[in-house]
């Protein structure tokens, strides 16, 4: 018999992330889940809180906000209440470079109202200070019971560590390429960064890792070993993926390659947006990779053809549209009234000769009159043929069997 192909088991440790009774855990045996980041003024609490409720409505099941300076410390529970008072109960990541160890000290209610902080090694003072301000970092987690996710990034790796690991590639007898000393310190940074905050009492499942590159292959490689040497769990995320079509194929190349082997346990997509697009729009490509490789479902899936020479007019791409917009539409509400609604399976098709199959394979389907064919469409629920459709309001007619159909 032929295995059908499947996502390997993840082996990473869990994780609790928690902001009041609102518990989720990542990690695990826990669904992968998907994370964003806002790109407004912290320090503006009002345009913050928005676009975290934006965020979260359009499913990111956490989300990151940059905590840079002393104002946007002080706006973080603000922001909080906000989000609160609207009932987005959303956990809010702080991210954290150079003054962190500060911030995180003088601003208690920001601390407490943020719900994991995100630390990058490689921006937290050099030298001595180095450890002594990351350290103070993971103090003010454990004071808070925080979980830590300890970020590296190739853009702003930890410079001396670099440095050493060249220092150790000169000296060996076939030393590596310069690409390979950059995995290795990629990964020695976040491995070793979090076995110093296992040492100073954090414990290691509330530790989740991190190395993004702006690479696919670079990507796969980095977290292949990473995943190798240790169980942290692992976010995953092509950084400065860029824009449109190439920022949301080249993410969606590297998390599936490896979301397929088992690696990775929050996944953010980080396109840069183009002009009108919604911050929204990396959460729907991210929730999409991981409804496609079938690890979750989120919204109903319409199966759509192509189209082609047998399409006979534009009702085809418009019934498609309709539809795939007013399932999205009602989700927030579906969502609580008919749980289960987010596995439906809808077929929208162009014509006779895969029109039916592929209808009766989906939960309810219709196959639209293609060139040539009687106008009529077929409409098909759970496999057998239910009704035919005729005349001007196909389209509307079939929007509301599916909307019977969720009903009953
Ligand atoms: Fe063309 Fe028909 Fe195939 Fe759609 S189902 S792509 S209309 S042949």
């Amino acid at each position: 018999a032929i295995t059908p192909a499947a996502p390997a088991a993840r082996r990473s440790l869990q994780a609790q992330v928690r902001w009041k009774d609102h518990l989720l855990t990542l990690g695990g045996n826990a669904p992968v889940r998907v994370q964003s980041m806002t790109n407004t003024d912290t320090a503006d609490a009002i345009g913050t809180a928005i676009q975290v409720k934006e965020l979260a409505l359009a499913g990111s099941e956490m989300v990151r906000i940059t905590v840079n300076t002393p104002e946007a410390a002080e706006a973080v529970p603000h922001i909080r209440e906000q989000l609160d008072r609207m009932g987005i109960h959303v956990p809010l990541i702080g991210d954290f470079h150079y003054n962190g160890h500060r911030l995180l000290t003088d601003f208690p209610a920001c601390a407490e109202a943020l719900s994991k902080y995100r630390i990058n090694p490689g921006n937290v003072g050099k030298g001595d200070k180095h450890d002594k301000q990351f350290g103070q970092m993971i103090e003010a987690a454990m004071r808070w019971s925080k979980p830590v996710r300890i970020g590296v990034n190739w853009g702003s790796l930890d410079q001396e560590l670099l440095a050493s690991l060249m220092d150790e590639n000169n000296a060996r007898a076939q030393p590596w390429d310069a690409k390979q000393v950059m995995y290795e310190a990629l990964i020695t940074s976040a491995i070793s960064s979090a076995q110093l905050a296992e040492r100073m009492g954090m414990p290691a499942h509330q530790i989740i890792l991190s190395c993004k590159v702006s690479g696919v292959q670079d990507l796969i490689t980095v977290y292949g070993e990473l995943a190798r040497r240790c169980r942290y769990p692992l976010h995953l995320g092509l950084t400065e993926a860029g824009m449109g079509t190439k920022g949301t194929v080249a993410s969606t190349a590297a998390l599936a390659v490896l979301l397929q082997q088992g690696i990775g346990d929050t996944i953010r997509v980080s396109l840069t947006p183009q002009p009108g697009e919604a911050r929204a729009q990396e959460v729907v490509v991210a929730s999409e990779i991981l409804q496609a490789l079938g690890m979750r479902s989120f919204v109903p899936s319409v199966t759509a053809c192509p189209g082609c020479g047998r399409t006979t007019s534009t009702t085809f791409q418009e019934l498609t549209k309709q539809i795939d917009d007013f399932l999205r539409l009602q989700m927030p509400v579906w969502r609580h009234r008919y749980p289960g609604v987010e596995k439906l399976k809808v077929a929208v098709m162009g014509c006779i000769v895969n029109g039916p199959g592929e209808s009766k394979h989906a939960d309810i389907g219709i196959s639209l009159p293609g060139t040539g064919e009687a106008p009529a469409a077929p409409v098909f629920i759970d496999g057998e043929k239910a009704m035919t459709l005729r005349g001007e309001g196909i389209a509307q007619e079939f929007q509301q069997v599916v909307e019977n159909y969720i009903e009953k």
